[in-house]
């Protein structure tokens, strides 16, 4: 079907909750898309930080088609094969002891919220239920995850939000210690905030946020949607922060496209989530959990951690670079391949300049660039990605000069 055609279907058929760019995507490969009109692209948005293994990889081609010929749900009403192994991987590999698994960011943190409730009120009696979150923070779209989102823009014309929160700016940990009261379950936050910018947490703001919920029996939670699945150069972002959490959530990247979420916790916290007190139908099914096994066994058997950690050093040095080149951008930030570059001319448009140059590039806000790309992108990908960029920012700060003239 021809673009506008499309375009005007989705306007007519589907409820307007995205302002999408004016493209068709009808296929991938590797780190490239290509569009209804056969146009290709670079994808440094990588689904928004999901397509970890870039379109098309043989070994999560073949292990979805394998799972989908053999079994692809039965619900959690009996034991498969997939959703097993892959939590030993997981634990294997994490702090955690054991899994919940669900089907997105904002189910698995849920999760991690009723399990801190849980927690609570169970170790210390019914008035604990308090959850501390951080200003211009990310959890998701349902009524608990957003109310825990710091955003306002989120959270407008939805209230009552979900009582029970409390928020404090990032990286402040004064502003915790102010907050915390015997109500206190859980102090929630991403190592990293992805939608709101590109934030990286201090390793000593962690490390206090650590020895105080240590001290006090508050739980520690770290939403790893985004950073999560070698992201930042590690398998999570926390092991290069020097604390580990009491609770993570995982998605985006687990499935390398496949939907599928977890929330991963230790074993005195995890066992509060007794039979009966939560489920998710489609959540751990064995085609999600097959996928999510094919993308482990790549990151953790396989090299992809180590190309990870090289493209996540070449792009942050080629970042560099491109600030010291370009007077425009305020800041580069970030952890492997997830970077943000704070801008002064229109990010949104930078945007849309990128695109009709085949490059898709994503902006959190009228200021930030956000480059997520699959940990497969290649150092000539990275390099042609730069190079459009820096004609466009050429192009952008000339223009606005001659509109000052
Ligand atoms: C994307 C994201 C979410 C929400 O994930 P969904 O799958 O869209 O529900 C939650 N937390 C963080 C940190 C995210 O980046």
């Amino acid at each position: 079907m021809p673009t506008e055609e499309l375009k005007d279907l989705a306007a007519k058929y589907l409820m307007q909750t995205y302002a999408r760019q004016p493209i068709s995507i009808v296929r991938g490969r590797g780190a490239k898309v290509y569009d209804m009109e056969g146009r290709e692209y670079i994808d440094f948005v990588g689904g928004i930080a999901v397509n970890i293994l870039g379109h098309g990889h043989p070994d999560l081609v073949q292990a979805i088609q394998r799972q989908a010929a053999q079994l692809i749900h039965v619900s959690n009403l009996y034991y498969t094969e997939p959703q097993v192994r892959l939590a030993q991987m997981l634990v294997d590999h994490s702090f955690a002891d054991r899994i919940f698994f669900c089907n997105s960011g904002a189910e698995a943190n849920e999760a991690a919220i009723k399990l801190a409730r849980r927690y609570g009120h169970e170790k210390h009696g019914a008035d604990r239920f308090e959850i501390i979150t951080m200003k211009n923070s990310f959890h998701g779209r349902t009524m608990a995850t957003l109310t825990a989102t710091g955003q306002e823009k989120v959270q407008k014309g939805f209230e009552p939000l979900v009582p029970g929160f409390a928020y404090a700016p990032f990286n402040d940990f004064a502003a915790i210690e102010a907050l915390v009261t015997d109500k206190t379950t859980a102090i929630m936050l991403e190592p990293i905030q992805g939608e709101g910018g590109v934030h990286v947490a201090d390793h000593a703001y962690l490390k206090n946020l650590r020895e105080l919920c240590t001290q006090k029996d508050i739980l520690l939670i770290f939403d790893e949607v985004q950073t999560g699945m070698g992201r930042t150069g590690t398998l999570f972002a926390y092991e290069q922060l020097g604390v580990e959490p009491d609770i993570m959530t995982l998605a985006k990247g687990l499935g390398g496209g496949m939907p599928i979420g977890a929330c991963l916790a230790k074993d005195a916290v995890a066992a509060v989530f007794t039979a009966g007190t939560h489920a998710s139908t489609f959540g751990g099914n064995p085609l999600a959990c097959a996928a999510g096994l094919a993308v482990c066994r790549l990151l953790i058997e396989g090299r992809m951690l180590e190309q990870a950690r090289r493209m996540g050093d070449y792009l942050s040095k080629g970042l560099a670079d491109f600030k010291d080149r370009h007077r425009a951008v305020r800041d580069v930030r970030g952890l492997g391949l997830l970077q943000g570059l704070e801008v002064e001319i229109d990010a949104k448009a930078v945007v849309a300049d990128c695109l009709t140059r085949g490059v898709l590039v994503n902006a959190t806000s009228e200021r930030v660039l956000r480059f997520v790309p699959p940990l497969i992108i290649t150092q000539a990908e990275v390099d042609r990605v730069l190079d459009v960029l820096s004609s466009i920012f050429n192009q952008r700060t000339m223009a606005e000069k001659d509109q000052q003239h």
